[in-house]
């Protein structure tokens, strides 16, 4: 059943390589927005502390950015909707390149490949989060599985109760699954929760630096190859847990902060973990230009919201070849 499964998997991935949208003439333009996180060798301990769904390697990367190159006109997100705006001719096939968060590792490992092969990018970054010790509540808590602190996640009121009592071993299958079991529970309270363990341990001190400093952020953008856009100021989401101040907060106090510390105007927003409500969703479309989201698929020209655009998110299991890559690409 299983050699069936892969079988129809490798074949249908090998038709959408060949035959998928990305390979096709159109009539009409369609634009692929690619939605990266982070990029980390496999070697580097922070690779280990991420969720599979989140990482691709420089490798990877770089292989992508080749291959956007011979299918699509790329472009800066920027033009795109500028060009849409005044009524310009667009490419038929563009493809646009996007990070979520403001992660160090974009500009330790993304940078110098977008500078390498010359190809611009968008990145979204979290206004009050950047140049601070913040860190996600996933990376905590695998930091804490992956370096023997498990026990104060089993011996936490409220963490202890999701820590899967069925397995044995540790590893990034074990912590998928309990970070899974988490998602349930609103952020501040796993934030609480994990705020009690730091009192009671060093480990979670000892975390490397998750996101950029604003000098790091301002090389990214002095290199004249990367916008910066507004992810809200907190990465809370904007769903009804949030009164209108605190969306208004997320979503105008992160441009204007932004703004500030950049000198420059931002137009661009992404809803964190691609949720929003109808009252975020208006205020993102009075404030910004144009916004994306986490639903997939390929914006096709007759038929796209500017405030929430589609995009691919991809990811080192689902586009570490060519070909899963292409597949990924098709819209199949
Ligand atoms: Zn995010």
């Amino acid at each position: 059943m299983r050699f069936l499964k892969n079988l129809a998997k490798s074949i249908l991935t090998r038709l959408a390589y060949h035959y998928g949208h990305h390979r096709r003439q159109h009539h009409e333009p369609k634009l692929w927005i690619l939605m990266y996180h982070r990029i980390l060798p496999t070697d580097d301990p922070r690779y280990h502390i991420e969720e599979p769904g989140m990482v691709v390697t420089p490798e990877t990367f770089e292989m992508h950015l080749q291959e956007i190159k011979r299918y699509f006109t790329v472009m800066r997100l920027q033009d795109w909707v500028d060009a849409q705006e005044s009524g310009a001719q667009l490419p038929l096939k563009t493809c646009v390149v996007t990070f979520d968060d403001g992660w160090m590792d974009n500009f330790e490992y993304a940078l110098p490949l977008l500078k390498k092969h010359q190809v611009p990018a968008t990145l979204f970054a979290v206004a009050e989060k950047i140049d601070t010790s913040f860190q996600f509540w996933p990376n905590m808590v695998m930091w804490l599985l992956f370096n023997a602190g498990e026990t104060f996640l089993q011996q936490d009121p409220l963490l202890g109760k999701y820590y899967p009592q069925d397995k044995s071993i540790i590893d990034r299958e074990f912590a998928a699954e309990y970070i899974r079991k988490l998602k349930g529970l609103s952020d501040k309270d796993i934030f609480t929760a994990l705020a009690r363990i730091k009192e009671q341990s060093n480990l979670l001190q000892a975390m490397p630096r998750a996101l950029m400093n604003w000098n790091e952020l301002k090389q990214m953008q002095n290199s004249g190859l990367v916008d910066i856009g507004s992810h809200t100021c907190s990465h809370k989401r904007l769903t009804h847990h949030l009164g209108t101040e605190e969306l208004q907060h997320e979503i105008i106090q992160s441009r204007e902060l932004l703004e500030s510390q950049l000198e420059q105007k931002i137009n661009l927003f992404c809803f964190p973990n691609g949720d929003y409500n109808r009252i975020a969703l208006d205020l993102v479309a009075a404030t910004y230009k144009a916004a994306v989201t986490t639903q997939k698929g390929i914006v096709t020209y007759n038929n796209f919201s500017l405030h929430e655009l589609k995009r691919i998110g991809l990811h080192q299991q689902v586009s570490g070849t060519k070909r899963d890559f292409g597949a990924r690409l098709s819209g199949i």
